[in-house]
């Protein structure tokens, strides 16, 4: 077999987090400064507004100190006084780049507006890159077949990932998570992709559902490598050996940012892959300092668009919470690495303590196979205030019984409260009783939404 190159982008993936790849940064970014005040409404006005003209930005500091954080709340202000109107929105946020562009997908609005990602050729020539250079790290190569199966509808993995990697010179399989899952396992078994790209609540499903559609275990595809985003669960060990032992397959975690996991067996976070086109840096997400990006470091991740036109924007953030390591990962590839700890949307704050859903469901995936690792936080008033203890609903396992139930609560219990510091209160429920979603999974079930 042919020796393939460590890398999809040997000039600059080999740079990254080096002082020459600062040194690019710094020349784009001030480019990029310059170009948005001069082409895009939005940007001028708000650089004028900060006092952060192009030739005020003389040095990092002047960066980080000058330019605001663009939080979802500014960009709803900005889209609010655009009457809601996109294409108003789209000229402001691009200015004349908004009338080239060739796709258009967006956020996916459950929390307000749709942010939208606008994709021009510049910014579908940084997706393509970043696409690139993960599908390759993924060990996916042009050549290979990949089931499309995230949702096709306005999600950036959807459609214009498939537009990557047709640029990559792979075959995607545009089934789409839409489609449901007997659609997506039948046409797995009729055309034999090597890789998958789907939530992993979605492969999860998947292989609950296998022997019932196809009458037989998902292991019975031989796919190869399994590209997880668009929730953390990809992250969490305890989701990763289930997905991973019922394929048979490599589990990456792709996305949150220009990143994607490594196969080192052991997960490691998304290593960034794209220090070159696009920046991110860590915040307070109260005050908007900045902090130290630092092994260990969490922070509110603040993205900056360097190579594209502006489909990440410009100090802009989405509201995730991450945590950073920037010493070298032991599977030896470059990039620092990121782990997405929550949002600041589904923050929880019980007796002031900070809590994300992930940790929580990290905690009931270590119960797998006693629970089927399915679960709500029933909430009794609108987060991030919960008045404890928190309410849990757990579907228990297959074989667990009815008796051992008083037990597993116990040891749940004590568990939660070694990891994260909190006693729930747990209803127990049948398995497979919970809605499963193909798209993004729900943890928070809203109970104050239905009375
Ligand atoms: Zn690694």
């Amino acid at each position: 077999m042919e020796e393939r190159r460590p890398y999809w982008n040997m000039e600059m993936e080999t740079k990254q987090n080096t002082p020459e790849m600062k040194e690019i940064q710094w020349e784009r970014l001030k480019k990029k400064v310059q170009t948005l005040y001069d082409t895009a409404p939005f940007w001028k006005e708000r650089f004028d507004k900060a006092g952060a003209q192009p030739a005020t930005i003389k040095s990092w500091d002047d960066y980080a100190k000058r330019i605001p954080v663009l939080t979802k709340e500014g960009f709803r202000e900005f889209a609010a006084g655009c009457d809601f109107d996109m294409v108003k929105i789209l000229e402001g946020w691009m200015g004349e780049a908004s009338k080239e562009l060739l796709c258009i997908a967006s956020t996916s609005g459950t929390t307000g507006e749709p942010t939208p990602y606008p994709l021009d050729k510049a910014d579908l020539a940084l997706w393509s890159e970043f696409t690139a250079r993960a599908l390759w790290r993924c060990g996916i190569f042009p050549g290979d077949r990949i089931m499309q199966a995230f949702g096709l509808s306005m999600f950036l993995a959807g459609v214009p990932i498939c537009m990557c990697i047709a640029d990559y010179g792979a075959c995607s399989i545009p089934v789409g998570a839409e489609a449901g899952t007997e659609r997506v396992l039948t046409y797995s078994r009729l055309f034999k992709p090597k890789a998958m790209m789907c939530t992993p609540s979605f492969a999860e499903y998947m292989s609950e559902k296998a022997k019932e559609i196809i009458g037989a275990g998902v292991d019975s595809l031989n796919i190869e490598s399994i590209v997880c985003g668009g929730e953390p669960g990809a992250g969490i060990p305890e989701v990763r050996k289930k997905i991973e032992g019922a394929f048979n397959a490599k589990l990456f975690d792709m996305g949150a940012g220009l990143g994607c996991s490594c196969d080192y067996p052991e997960y490691q976070g998304m290593h960034w892959l794209g220090d070159d086109l696009a920046m991110m840096e860590l915040v307070n997400q109260d005050t908007h300092e900045p902090v130290p990006m630092e092994d260990g470091a969490t922070g509110m991740a603040v993205f900056s668009t360097l190579a594209g036109t502006n489909i990440l924007g410009f100090r802009q953030t989405l509201g995730d919470i991450m945590e950073v390591t920037t010493s070298p990962c032991p599977c030896g590839q470059t990039g620092f690495r990121y782990k997405v700890i929550g949002r600041t949307d589904d923050m929880l704050k019980i007796k002031g303590v900070m809590i994300y859903p992930p940790a929580v469901e990290g905690v009931i995936n270590r119960f797998v196979p006693r629970v089927m690792g399915e679960f709500r936080i029933v909430l009794d008033e609108p987060p991030p205030r919960v008045v404890p203890p928190l309410k849990l609903k757990i579907e228990y396992g297959e074989n667990t019984k009815e008796e051992e139930l008083e037990a597993l609560t116990e040891e749940i219990s004590e568990e939660m409260h070694r990891r994260i510091k909190l006693r729930p209160k747990i209803t127990w429920l049948p398995p497979k009783t919970l809605e499963r979603f193909v798209k993004k999974k729900k943890l928070l079930e809203k109970a104050y939404e239905s009375e």
